[in-house]
């Protein structure tokens, strides 16, 4: 099922298209096409502004699920979870960059795909 093959590919942060291509460079830093298969990472101007519904959609719903259960359910101290959580909001976004930009790059693949122009097997810089 191309769902499944997408999301996985998109948590290993390939290429949705062919699976082989890397998306990221360095932490920070993407290649603009799939070196395999020349599929275009931004279509667009402004195009990652998706992937922060990813990013943080997931982080406020771990949040939003995770203080109360910490402090009524499991009674922690209020102060030490309010701080935990801060810490959170801003480690954790930071972290899940890169796979919220190549889950952003599967799901638009999945709902307008692109179809792969060529295979290419050398990397392009
Ligand atoms: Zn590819």
């Amino acid at each position: 099922m191309r769902l499944w093959r997408y999301f996985f590919r998109a948590i290993r942060l390939r290429c949705p298209q062919c699976g082989k291509g890397r998306i990221f460079r360095t932490p920070f830093s993407m290649f603009s096409h799939c070196v395999y298969c020349e599929l275009k990472y931004a279509r667009e101007e402004g195009y990652f502004l998706g992937s922060i519904y990813f990013n943080y959609g997931l982080t406020a719903l771990i949040v939003t699920i995770g203080y109360p259960l910490l402090v009524f359910v499991f009674e922690l101290p209020g102060q030490i979870v309010l701080w935990s959580t801060m810490v959170f909001c801003v480690v954790f976004p930071l972290w899940f960059f890169r796979y919220a930009r190549s889950l952003w790059i599967a799901f638009d693949q999945l709902c307008d795909p692109e179809e792969a122009q060529d295979v290419r097997p050398q990397e392009r810089h």
